[in-house]
């Protein structure tokens, strides 16, 4: 029987995130006996590297789960035994069919599946995938092309590298990642409603950019601080919009996301806050914190993953006191084990060819297509974006844009 072997191609082996993210997800799926029995990984970059001394860097950064550290270290030994590197330029033709002629070897006849992880800038994208595609695809088996995020930076720029993608390959060899997709709990929610979104309205948006701040004697830095950045630049390095899908079932929802640099905490959540009803039964003696706040479902995909549901419940006895508990799935507690990273189920899934979680080229076309026309607004008409202090909540129009909808940061208090 003809076997298959995988080998996998992490282009710009060199970098950050090949270091931190695609290296320690491989070995975590090798570990997990998740990777096929024949499989080889290859580390492709311009600087000079032997094998060993990729063996050297990328051992720097596996680690073993905190139940799984039995045969850790000969694990790894197994492991980066399976692991060469390729010096090359990302434009070579010649250089990649040095690889491709490797790859066979270690192949050795079987049914050759390939994987390419394109690490690298995304200017030098079309560059790579040209010379992987032309030189270094499987002759009998699969190619199928990792890519990862920005894609592009408007609806235009973004079709633009679809095109060039296209030239070379099939939609079912792009994939393209978005590591929150990978996440454990964002895989309970399930995203299809994008076309059936109106486009985002100027009056629905707010930009801010952080200004320097001093406390506690540190002085925060302001994003015009760096060397890189032009002093008079409106670059928003915070945005808040609010959202809205003209479907039957969502119909008057809005969905008010905000997402920025520099801000009081480092969380990605999604909130679900029911809304105030008329004629409350229990109008009296309310907290204020209480008065305003609805039951509300949390969604934590990071840090710390967890889904709870804030309720205001009655305290028991005769009086009429209310309060705020929380009814809570911590994945830590719940599930004693480590999560696995997004990379991980990420890698998995390109490998087993399950699309489930990459996005598609219609998807990010439609996707582009609600951010475009305000993007350029916010460009063509020099809209200066709102200064919000080093570690604070973000512009002040945040908040009165989540009012004028009725909602709420979920910043009152302090969730579990
Ligand atoms: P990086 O370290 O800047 O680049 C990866 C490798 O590409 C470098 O080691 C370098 O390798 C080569 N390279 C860098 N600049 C180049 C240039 N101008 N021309 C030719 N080659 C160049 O990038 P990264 O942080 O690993 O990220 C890789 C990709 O993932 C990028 O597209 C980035 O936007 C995306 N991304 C990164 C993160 C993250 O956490 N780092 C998160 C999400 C997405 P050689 O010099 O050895 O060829």
């Amino acid at each position: 029987e003809n076997e298959s072997t995988v080998s996998i191609t992490v282009v710009g082996a060199s970098g950050d995130l090949a270091k931190k993210k695609i290296f320690p997800a491989l070995f975590a799926l090798y570990y997990e006996d998740c990777l096929p029995k024949h499989f080889t990984i290859y580390g492709y970059a311009r600087s000079k590297m032997t094998d060993a001394e990729l063996r050297n860097m990328v051992s720097k950064t596996l680690t073993c789960r905190i139940d799984k550290r039995e045969n850790c270290g000969e694990k790894m030994d197994q492991f980066l035994k399976r692991c060469f590197y390729h010096s090359g330029q990302y434009d070579s033709e010649e250089n990649f069919s040095q690889l491709d002629k490797k790859l066979m070897e270690h192949e050795d006849g079987r049914v050759s599946n390939r994987l390419f992880y394109l690490s690298i800038p995304p200017n030098i994208f079309i560059d790579a995938v040209k010379c992987a595609s032309l030189s270094a695809s499987s002759g009998n088996g699969w190619t199928r092309v990792i890519v990862e995020k920005p894609f592009g930076r408007d609806s235009e720029s973004s079709a633009a590298l679809t095109k060039a993608l296209k030239h070379y390959l099939d939609e079912d060899q792009i994939f393209r990642i978005d590591h929150y997709l990978g996440k454990e709990l964002v895989e309970n929610l399930s995203v299809k409603v994008l076309r059936s979104m109106r486009p985002l309205q100027l009056e629905d948006v707010v930009i801010g950019q952080y200004k320097s701040h001093t406390k506690g004697g540190v002085t925060y830095p302001a994003y015009t601080d760096d060397k890189t950045v032009p002093k008079d630049s409106l670059t928003p390095t915070f945005a808040a919009a609010a959202l809205f899908i003209d479907n039957a079932r969502w119909d008057g929802v809005p969905f008010l996301m905000k997402a920025g640099k520099a801000l009081h905490n480092k969380r990605a959540e999604i909130r679900v806050q029911f809304r105030h009803v008329p004629g409350h039964l229990y109008n009296r003696n309310f907290g204020t914190d209480i008065d305003r706040a609805t039951n509300e479902l949390v969604i934590r995909v990071q840090p710390d993953e967890a889904i709870y549901l804030k309720i205001n419940n009655k305290v028991p006895g005769l009086g009429m006191r209310l309060d705020r508990s929380n009814l809570n799935l911590h994945y830590a507690a719940r599930y004693s084990k480590e999560i696995p990273d997004a990379y991980e189920r990420l890698l998995l899934d390109a490998i087993e060819g399950e699309r489930r979680l990459f996005i598609r080229s219609d998807e990010l076309d439609a996707a582009w297509s609600l951010f475009t026309p305000v993007l350029k607004e916010l460009e063509e008409k020099k809209i200066i974006p709102e200064y919000y202090p080093y570690g604070s909540r973000g512009p002040v129009g945040a908040h009165y844009l989540a009012a004028k909808y009725n909602v709420r940061w979920g910043d009152l208090g302090v969730d579990q």
